[in-house]
């Protein structure tokens, strides 16, 4: 679960990371009335669950409520990588000195946490790591350690934050450590931490990612206003749909359309294409023993994807029927119909009589199937996967 930059920043009030008094508002007129009452000029920030404001525009300045006022009319019109602005954070703009980088997150190969340190902030992370790697630190620290005070210290010496605020430097990565393992996150991170003009560590942004999974040991968040599943307001439309229909979907920036059986085969397929130069368009699950109206869903959702350009099907049979992901297949292509090229492959339980199923109704309509290639066990996945990629290719050129 994603924490909105004015959830996050309810967080870390609460273990002492400093940041500006901050107001949330969500018309014009409430941002017109929340700067009437603070400190100017202000900072308005888009709240919306994704990085890089700055760059889209998101983030802007008003030297008073009237100017607060038009400048919120602009940013509540704007889309951040099609996310709608729906609410703004304002703060007292804060005078900036110097910006750093700090986030904690989960090594997932070593088991560890790992503390990330910079000098070079308030630009991507990523960018710095390509581009500045000597100028990252990092910190591994194990889940039931606590990190030194001196260790801490020299985290701070080492990000450049100047001798005399090494103590309050040292105090927020501690304390950023300590929400992190008690909130059961997998994410914190203050990028930029802020070294004001008059001398001031400041958290300016907060990037806060939950583990869904453990939000019910923090009943608590409530009393914070962090609102539970609001990632719902973030999904795009084809992933709201499928949550309607029941299936786990998600997607991606790549072209090929992931239409596997389970989650395993899925993230085994994903890897598979981008083996042989694929990029996938979406991942997706059909659940354990999906019924074919199921599969004609997920299929629909391929199909309807403008960013998909080939279909690459794999069904392992396990408790889920050949024979009714057959079916399935079948009852898409008569009540919606397969506008793009489509390769699969059956293996596992009943997968002679899937393929018999297919056969059958080729010869029954062979134009149906002109842009489907479909396979048994014969056939190694690998081929499959080799094949998608071609006709992607294909098909985008
Ligand atoms: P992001 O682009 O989504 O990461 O949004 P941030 O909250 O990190 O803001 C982007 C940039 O805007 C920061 O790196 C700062 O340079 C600038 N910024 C944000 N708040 C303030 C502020 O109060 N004062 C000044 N001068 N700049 C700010
Ligand atoms: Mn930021």
């Amino acid at each position: 679960m994603r924490l909105y930059e004015f959830e996050g920043k309810e967080l870390f009030k609460k273990f002492k990371i400093p940041v500006m008094e901050a107001r949330v508002a969500s018309t014009p007129d409430e941002v017109y009335k929340a700067v009437s009452e603070m400190n100017i000029p202000v900072v308005l920030k888009s709240q919306v669950l994704t990085g890089g404001r700055g760059k889209a525009g998101g983030i802007k300045f008003a030297e008073g409520a009237n100017e607060a006022r038009t400048v919120a009319e602009e940013l509540l019109k704007l889309e951040i990588k099609g996310y709608p602005v729906e609410k703004i954070l304002i703060e007292p703009k804060v005078a900036i000195k110097q910006e750093y980088y700090l986030g904690v997150t989960i090594d997932r190969a070593k088991y560890k946490l790992v503390i990330i340190a910079s000098g070079d902030g308030g630009v991507d992370i990523e960018e710095t790591a390509e581009k500045n790697p000597d100028k990252i630190v990092k910190k591994e620290v194990s889940i039931n350690e606590d990190l030194y005070t001196f260790d801490a210290l020299l985290l701070a010496k080492q990000m450049g934050i100047p001798q005399e605020l090494a103590k309050e430097g040292a105090a927020i990565i501690v304390r950023l450590l300590t929400m992190f393992k008690k909130y059961d996150a997998k994410l914190a991170e203050i990028n930029p931490l802020v070294l004001t003009a008059d001398g001031q560590l400041i958290a300016a942004d907060a990037r806060v990612s939950l583990d869904d999974d453990a939000t019910f040991r923090h009943p608590d968040l409530a009393d914070l206003n962090v609102e539970h599943r609001h990632e719902e307001g973030e999904m795009t439309p084809r992933e709201k749909q499928a949550t309607e229909w029941g299936i786990p979907y998600l997607d991606l920036d790549g072209n090929i359309g992931m239409f596997p059986g389970g989650a395993g085969f899925g993230i085994m397929g994903n890897d598979f294409v981008h083996h042989f130069g694929g990029k996938p368009a979406n991942f997706m699950d059909s659940g354990g023993g999906p019924s074919p109206e199921r599969i004609a869903k997920m299929l629909v959702l391929l199909d309807e994807n403008p960013n998909v350009k080939a279909i690459f099907g794999a069904r392992f049979g396990g408790i889920s029927r050949c024979d009714d992901f057959a079916k399935g297949v079948l009852i898409f292509l008569n009540e919606h119909g397969l506008s793009k090229p489509m390769v699969f492959r059956m293996t596992g339980n009943m997968w002679q009589e899937g393929v018999r199923i297919f056969e059958e109704a080729k010869k029954e309509n062979p134009a149906m199937f002109e842009h489907i290639e479909f396979h048994g066990i014969e056939t190694p996945i690998e081929e499959i996967a080799k094949r998608a990629v071609e006709l992607a290719e294909e098909a985008g050129a």
